[in-house]
This record gives C-alpha cells, structure tokens and sequence, in this order.
C-alpha cells in the first residue's frame, strides 16, 4: 500500500517548536517510508485565525526545506465536503441538532468525561428551542474503540462514557476539528498519520467517524508534545516564542533530538538537504519516546 502522509497545522500563530516536532517527524516518517507528504491547512476556525499566520507557516516550512508533494488543502475552502458528511450522518440517525448553551449543558450535565461534562442528551429527547441555530452533535455509542497506536501502544476509549456526543458542527456554522479532520484525512487518502499526543484523545472519534462515514482507518503514531516546567504544552495558546530559524539547523537538530533520533551535532551547521539526508536514512520510529509530553527549553 503506498504511503501517504501529512502535516496539518492551525494558522493561529507563527510555527514554534511543538508543530515543527510534529512535521519533523511526519515529514521523516513519510519520506523514510518512500511516502508522500501532504500539507492541510487547519484554518476552519476564522474567529482564532492569524491574518497572516497561515503563509508565515509555508515560507517557515520552506526555509527549513521541507518539501510537499501536491499543492497545500485549505479547510475554509471545503465546507460543503464536511456539510455533505454531516449530511449522510443526519440521514443514518447519527446526528443530531442541539440548540443548548453552554450554561444549560454544565447546569444539567450529570457525569463527567475527559474533556468535561458529558452532554446529558438533552435535545435527543426534548424539543429544540426555536429562534436560535442549531449545533449537530455525533450520536455515540457504549462500546469501546480500541486501536494500535505505533508509539504509544493500545489505546482503548468508550466514547459514551469518555467523551459523549460530541459536537460536529457549532451552532455559529463552523464544523469542528473532528468531522473536518477525518473527512480530509479520508479525501486525500492519507494512511498515516503522525502527529502530536495532545490529539491521542481525539483518535477514537475520527476512528468512530471513519466507521460511520465508511471510510478507511489510517495508522496512527502520535509523538510526545514539548511542555514547559509547569507542565503546559508549548503552543500557540501559551505563546510558545517562534522558532529561531538561524541557522535552521539548530532548530531542525532540537526536533530530531526531541523525538530521540540522536542526530550528530555536525548537522546543526549544514544545509537542509543534507540534515533532510541524514534525518531520513537513519529515521527510526521506535527511537521516539513513548511519553505523551517531555519537557523541553525553559
Ligand atoms: N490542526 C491541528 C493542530 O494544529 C492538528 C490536526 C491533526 O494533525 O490531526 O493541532
Ligand atoms: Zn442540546
């Protein structure tokens, strides 16, 4: 089966070190593997976009010489693609609207998940509200998703009790992270997916969406994130600084360090092709820690 892989970045701020780790090590794990690489950009959530952060990502990305194989995926560019899924879902009776605001759903919500309150169902079993738009949610189910994560072993989650019915598109019309991944994901045939361990937690949904939308399972390896010493990710949220791109070696030798290739500290002073020729002959998956966060920089 050929290889195809990507990278899927938010244009919510400058690309800094966690994301560069996650194309670091999709970008080996494709080319080691005589794959391809995708570029999508994740920008559906116009509201936490940065004007300009989306083209400041591609030239960072290009000055560290990475290469992508077709032309970039926008998100904002496909809404009826996620609009037709939710579509086929709505028509199988697995989902639904909800017309609850937030204050109802943590006034009423009686059990708690991984991420919060559970949704009680609310709207499966009482009238909508009118005169106010709908959200959609995934009708889940008391059964567990169960899959082989290549860095992080078997990863087993019961989406009724862990997560609940879970939202797929916001009542202000936005479609959320987990129906637009796996459609995307699905669209450009992408049967690897190597990414950050903050997303572990979502791969059962988008497991749970491919079954339902009948589309295949890719593999999964999910890296360990980079936290600070109080133990939060380093992201665009905590203003993780952007990447010091001179020279670009150093930053491209933090990553393949941080993901445990042990690369020699020659590369940090030569070109991107060569550090691109040593990372991808001497790639090994099974180097990478098997933690979901380390610790990294001050
Ligand atoms: N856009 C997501 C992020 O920047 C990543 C999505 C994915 O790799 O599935 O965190
Ligand atoms: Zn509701």
């Amino acid at each position: 089966m050929p290889y195809v892989g990507r990278f899927a970045p938010s244009p919510t701020g400058p690309l800094h070190f966690g994301s560069l780790v996650a194309a670091v090590a999709s970008y080996c794990d494709a080319k080691a593997k005589d794959g391809k690489w995708l570029l999508r950009m994740e920008d559906l959530d116009k509201p936490r976009e940065v004007q300009g952060a989306a083209d400041g990502i591609l030239r960072t990305l290009e000055a560290f010489g990475f290469e992508w194989d077709r032309e970039a995926w926008y998100q904002s560019q496909r809404t009826e693609f996620y609009e037709s899924a939710l579509q086929i879902l709505k028509n199988k009776g697995l989902a639904y609207p909800c017309t609850c605001s937030r204050k109802e759903i943590a006034d009423s919500a009686i059990a708690s998940g991984i991420e919060g309150a559970i949704y009680p169902k609310t709207c499966l079993n009482h009238a909508l509200k009118t005169n106010i738009h709908e959200a959609y949610r995934a009708l889940t189910l008391d059964e567990n998703i169960v899959f082989l994560d290549e860095i992080q072993g078997e990863i087993i989650q019961n989406l009724a009790r862990d997560v609940g019915d879970f939202i797929l598109k916001r009542a202000d019309g936005l479609f959320a992270y987990q129906l637009a991944v796996v459609v995307d994901d699905a669209a450009q045939g992408v049967t690897h997916v190597v990414r950050g361990a903050d997303l572990l937690d979502s791969t059962p949904r988008q497991i749970y969406l491919q079954r339902l939308l009948g589309y295949a399972t890719p593999h999964y390896a999910h890296v360990p994130v980079a936290s600070n010493a109080a133990g939060e990710k380093l992201s665009k949220q905590t203003l993780a600084r952007p990447i010091d791109m001179r020279p670009p070696g150093h930053a491209l030798f933090d990553a393949l360090s941080f993901l445990g290739q042990h690369p020699p500290a020659e590369i940090k002073s030569v070109t991107p092709d060569e550090i691109w020729q040593w990372a991808i002959t001497n790639w090994r998956i099974s180097s990478i820690p098997k933690q979901r966060a380390i610790i990294f920089g001050d």
